[in-house]
């Protein structure tokens, strides 16, 4: 049996889902992080949603950055820095060098370090020249160690046994691969004294968060363990499932702390280009039933006119039934280069990403 994967979770109402855990990046991105002082030092916070690797995908993640170095971060683009384009800004030499001389072999072909160059170059982040036939680098900036620490939040508004089982095992998969510095499940608020996750079979590594999305307060009901990330990781590939009738052995292999730093920084990344607010990209904003709607007055949570719900980016397709383009009318001025009302709500989230960059 593999490790399950978050597509076979137990499947509610998909929009209330979608919409806690925006609600739960809105509440990460004001007050991270929970019962602790840390970020009274200045902590800066990026909040993104939907990453991790192609084993493992979390549905909220919170980088915990260094502020300076995040600005400095600024100076290469808004644009995520692919592990080519990596290789190449973390190695540029401060001298003119030829790219072979200066970089380290990176374990694939030389053309493709040449193409990154002509990137890098491209997007104006690393200097270049001809030297007779040889290509030369020079970096422009150090590229700074912004990134502290990622914690990666599961959100399960309602956690019954059936969904603690899959997550169960999500949760203990992370644990052993290290490679967040802690992960943590945010559930609905119930009021109870004790919260019902606690009851449920998790590993004791994970925290429990129980958040109230509509005031937007949250409290611990356990905190998480600090997970090994700068040691080797063990990633699960197969387990028994328990069952009496199941004999079959785990499978499992070890992956190196190097490894495991350069997937952190490629994911932390990607956080970096996406942020949360991108979850209208795969969503249909030139429908005429798309909307935006506030929550406290500041939150744009995505609002289906015609379901009337909070609908979720796989609904929101062309092949919705209730798909309707926007009436060329709605769209003034500058169209149809700059679109219509689905085009501006877009450039609204773009900047309000963009203003959670600093330095950009
Ligand atoms: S009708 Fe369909 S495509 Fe249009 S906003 Fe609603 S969910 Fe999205």
């Amino acid at each position: 049996m593999s490790v399950p994967t978050l597509s076979r979770t137990v499947q509610r109402d998909p929009g209330h889902e979608f919409g806690f855990e925006l609600r739960t990046c809105r509440w990460a991105e004001l007050a991270w992080s929970p019962g602790d002082t840390s970020t009274s030092d200045g902590t800066a916070i990026i909040v993104a949603r939907q990453l991790g690797t192609k084993r493992r995908r979390w549905d909220t993640i919170v980088l915990e950055c260094d502020p300076d170095a995040l600005r400095r971060r600024a100076r290469f683009g808004p644009d995520r820095l692919d592990s080519d384009l990596l290789h190449i800004v973390r190695n540029a030499p401060d001298e003119w060098a030829y790219y072979r001389d200066a970089l380290p072999h990176p374990g694939y072909p030389w053309r493709y370090v040449r193409e990154a160059i002509h990137r890098a170059d491209d997007r104006e982040i690393i200097e270049t020249r001809k030297n007779g036939n040889r290509i030369e680098i020079r970096r422009k900036w150090i590229y700074p160690d912004w990134l502290e620490r990622i914690v990666a939040i599961e959100n399960k508004p309602d956690l019954d046994a059936s969904a603690a089982r899959a997550l169960g095992s999500q949760l203990a998969y992370d644990v052993a691969m290290g490679l967040a510095d802690e992960v943590w499940v945010a559930t609905r608020a119930t009021g109870d004294t004790v919260e019902p996750a606690l009851f449920e079979d998790l590993p004791v590594e994970a925290g429990i968060l129980s958040l109230e999305p509509e005031s937007l307060t949250a409290e611990v009901a356990w905190y998480p363990r600090t997970l090994a990330v700068d040691e080797p990781g063990t990633r699960i590939l197969e387990r028994s499932d328990g069952g009496a009738r199941d004999a079959s052995a785990a499978r499992f292999e070890y992956v190196d702390p190097g490894t495991k730093a350069d997937t952190r920084l490629a994911i932390a990344e990607r956080a970096y280009e996406r942020g949360w607010r991108s979850f209208v990209d795969p969503m249909r904003p030139d429908c005429r039933h798309f909307q935006l709607r506030a929550r406290d007055g500041q939150q744009a949570l995505p609002y289906c006119a015609a379901m009337d719900r909070c609908q979720t980016a796989a609904a929101c397709a062309g092949s919705c039934a209730h798909y309707e383009p926007e009436p060329p009318t709605w769209r003034t001025r500058g169209w149809p280069i700059e679109g219509g009302p689905g085009k501006r709500l877009q450039q609204l989230l773009a900047e309000r990403r963009r203003r959670r960059r600093p330095g950009l």
